[in-house]
């Protein structure tokens, strides 16, 4: 049963084709990246008009790769939220009218379920690649969420902690931000902090003890401090990574150390209590290093599932995974469906 998705839920134009659910037949991902850049961040009218600019072209790609081009095709899939409106709408209003004309079925997934789901993925030649095993923990880290998630089946989900504030992933851009990093700040970050001991500043922990919650917001806060003080007046007219590099090094190391620290420890602590077979990261901050081998290590014995880096953020593949599994549920949509920027996973 093979599944063409498609995503449009904020500044990557994606299109795959998944046979079964699991493995990936092609895969195209356009970054807007290059062109949010100079604003500092997602900005969503410019997102919306590259998407319709780029969702044709991206589905003739994967088209393109797939033998036996339309006629192999069973299913359309696409995001319907959470994101920004206008973005999920290129998705949804081309997936409806392909699986219209084509008269497929339509199936709309939600974005973080597709996160989720990119560790059931595989390629042509990782066949023997093992699906996780229920019950999972999965700790979903991206630019919008951070979140507990017990899996006790497919689609079944019972939500186990969240963030008070900031998501992490809009942690590290701001205060990648804060330090003249640049954007996306997640992969700056992890890029300076890689090989420095990040014991030379000392941040804090947002603990939230009894419960399976996290706080970012107070460690950023504190970034932002730590930065005050070491430009004093200079801070409105340099930036932090131009004149004291080594510095924004150890910075970085810290927070990185800080937020990885509570991330892990609960996540390993929930996977424990509720005998977790295997604990799932992603995300986009589940492409962070740190992130992945912390959380594989204290685990241990309890397996990591982790997706490569490519799979981490967004892309299309992870969505043709989670629509394969709903509809052998049963689930699929008619043409009703709308966008829903805050779609809820539970
Ligand atoms: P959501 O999935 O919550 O709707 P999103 O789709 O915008 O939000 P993703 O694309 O899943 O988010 O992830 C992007 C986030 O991942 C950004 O905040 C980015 O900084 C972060 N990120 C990417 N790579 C890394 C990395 N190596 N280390 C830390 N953070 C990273
Ligand atoms: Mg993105
Ligand atoms: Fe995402």
């Amino acid at each position: 049963f093979t599944i063409l998705a498609i995503e449009t839920s904020c500044d990557e134009t994606a299109a795959a084709v998944i046979r079964d659910g699991r493995e990936i037949v092609a895969n195209s991902v356009a970054s807007q990246i290059d062109i949010h850049q100079r604003y500092g961040g997602v900005v969503p009218e410019v997102a919306s008009r590259q998407h319709i600019l780029t969702i044709t072209p991206v589905i003739n790609t994967v088209l393109a790769q797939v033998p036996g081009g339309w006629s192999a095709i069973n299913a359309i899939a696409t995001t319907y939220g959470p994101g920004l409106a206008g973005a999920l709408l290129t998705g949804i209003n081309t997936a409806k009218a392909i699986a219209w004309s084509r008269n497929l079925p339509f199936i709309g997934v939600n974005h973080l379920e597709g996160h989720i789901y990119a560790s059931w993925l595989h390629t042509a030649k990782e066949l023997a690649y093992q699906a996780p095993e229920f019950p999972c923990v999965a700790l979903i880290v991206s630019g919008g969420h951070t979140a507990l998630v017990l899996l006790n089946d497919h689609g079944d989900y019972r939500l186990l902690g969240q963030t008070r504030d900031d998501a992490v992933g809009e942690a590290f851009d701001k205060v990648a931000r804060i330090m003249g990093l640049g954007y996306p700040g997640g992969p700056q970050m992890e890029k300076v902090a890689r090989g420095v001991n990040p014991g030379a500043l000392k941040l804090p922990r947002a603990w939230l003890r009894g419960t399976y919650d996290w706080s970012f917001s107070g460690l950023k806060t504190a970034v932002l401090n730590v930065v005050n003080d070491r430009l004093g007046e200079r801070m409105e007219k340099v930036k932090l990574a131009e004149v004291d590099p080594a510095f924004t090094a150890q910075l970085a190391a810290a927070f990185q150390d800080s937020a990885v620290d509570v991330l892990v420890q609960k996540t390993v602590a929930a996977a424990r209590e509720y005998k977790a077979k295997t604990i799932i990261l992603a995300g986009g901050v589940a492409a962070n290093t740190a992130l992945r081998e912390r959380l594989s290590a204290t685990a241990k014995p309890i397996p990591v599932a982790y997706p490569p880096i490519w799979l981490c953020t967004d892309n299309a593949a992870m969505i043709g995974a989670a629509a394969y599994y709903r509809y052998q549920a049963g689930l699929q949509q008619d043409w009703s469906l709308d966008a829903t920027p805050s779609l809820k996973l539970i």
